[in-house]
């Protein structure tokens, strides 16, 4: 039992399912690359990243060279690719660790080369059209100066979709395709062929081999999530193989407290619930400053004894209440679940992000930033401590 007030679960049996689910659909001769980012996507960076590749993963990724530097430290082995900016100043760090950085434009390299860097390898980012990091066409010309280079290594080249997962019709992504094959076709009459080329995410991966070229880059799927209603309607469009993707998380916090209210007692700031029975409140130790969305308020359920209690009242910073009348069981001390399964009930953190006009992305990455990562399957004994980039 945990001593936090909050905690996440993270199911590793259904970590290794995902994975192998990819695995299966890229095919053995691929790279699988899986994107740990913002803390594994709230699932505990350190865990994930070490029981992915003992599952098959092939790459990691990540947006800092921190989250890299604490995958290494944990033990990570495999290769990694930082996605977002690194200091010029903490290249050679990534160079000593094997972590690949991303070039992102032509005076990032510039920069890059002029340092005196030597042992690195970089990946060039290709602006397509979702224009927020990337070479442009006309910019490309500077991965010349990666030709034969002694210390910088031109690995890879890369691109990310748009709006590949929040639309049914994919036309823009397959100009986004298009810009890309180009770039490479360009870059090779350079005479510059970096070995791995990649633009796949999970949308991608799910729906068009056409994007996986040698590796592709799976964030939201390996946590057993779809990326959107749209993704789902397109893989039955398009006779995909159906997948089954099972989710990781579990978010649980314990009853605090059990009281009695009288009808026409309110509850919380704004006094916005108010009884209208005699109503038996559980307090629950998270708040929006857990992850706990305040646009939650009066609105949502969370799952005691198996069973939905409604929300009472505003979500405060570190409690919120629910009213278990009609679960006379439940007791001081039970253990609630937030997101995820128990018993026959389940939240899903579709249903969360739909209640708060968001994406699952959102929720679950934001979920419980202070409590422990508890992972559970997977042959639990062989996963070490965590580590907060
Ligand atoms: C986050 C990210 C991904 C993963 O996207 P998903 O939709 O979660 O699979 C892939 N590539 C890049 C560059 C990213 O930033």
């Amino acid at each position: 039992m945990s001593s936090s007030l909050s905690w996440i679960e993270t199911d590793l049996d259904a970590l290794a399912h995902n994975v192998a689910t990819f695995r299966a659909r890229i095919g053995s001769e691929r790279r699988l690359m899986i994107v740990v980012k913002a803390n594994a996507y709230g699932h505990g960076i350190a865990e994930v990243g070490l029981a992915a590749c003992r599952f098959g993963a092939d790459w990691l990724g990540v947006f800092t060279l921190d989250e890299a530097l604490c995958l290494r430290s944990a033990g990570v082995t495999a290769p990694i690719l930082v996605f977002g900016p690194v200091p010029v100043a903490s290249a050679p760090l990534a160079a000593a660790g094997e972590i690949r950085l991303t070039v992102p434009s032509p005076e990032y390299l510039e920069a890059l080369l002029a340092s005196g860097v030597s042992g690195l390898s970089v990946h060039a980012k290709v602006e397509t059209g979702t224009n927020r990091q990337g070479l442009f066409p006309r910019d490309l010309a500077c991965l010349t100066a990666l030709a034969g280079h002694p210390r910088v290594t031109l690995e890879g080249l890369y691109t990310h979709f748009a709006d590949i997962e929040d639309t049914t019709e994919h036309q823009f992504a397959e100009t986004q395709l298009e810009r890309f094959r180009s770039a490479t076709t360009h870059l090779a009459e350079q005479g510059l062929r970096p070995p791995l080329l990649h633009t796949a995410c999970t949308a991608a991966a799910l729906l068009f081999e056409e994007t996986y070229f040698n590796m592709v880059r799976v964030g939201i799927g390996a946590y057993g999530l779809w990326p959107s209603k749209e993704t789902r309607v397109s893989a039955t469009r398009l006779g995909v193989d159906p997948v089954n993707l099972r989710p990781l998380m579990t978010w649980k916090t314990r009853i605090s407290q059990i009281k009695t209210l009288e009808p026409g007692e309110y509850v919380g700031y704004g006094r916005t619930w108010r009884a209208r029975r005699l109503t038996r409140l559980a307090i629950l130790p998270v708040g929006y400053a857990n992850g706990y969305d305040r646009g939650l308020s009066n609105h949502s359920h969370v799952l005691v004894r198996g069973q939905r209690a409604p929300l009472c009242g505003r979500v405060m910073m570190n409690m919120c209440a629910v009213d278990v009348t009609d679960l006379p069981d439940a007791l001081a001390g039970d253990e609630v679940v937030l997101l995820g399964r128990q018993g026959e009930e389940c939240i899903p953190a579709d249903m969360l992000a739909g209640w708060l006009g968001t994406i699952n992305y959102e929720v679950v990455t934001r979920a419980e930033p202070f409590g422990p990562r508890i992972c559970v399957g997977g042959n639990e004994t062989d996963v070490t401590g965590s580590c907060n980039p």
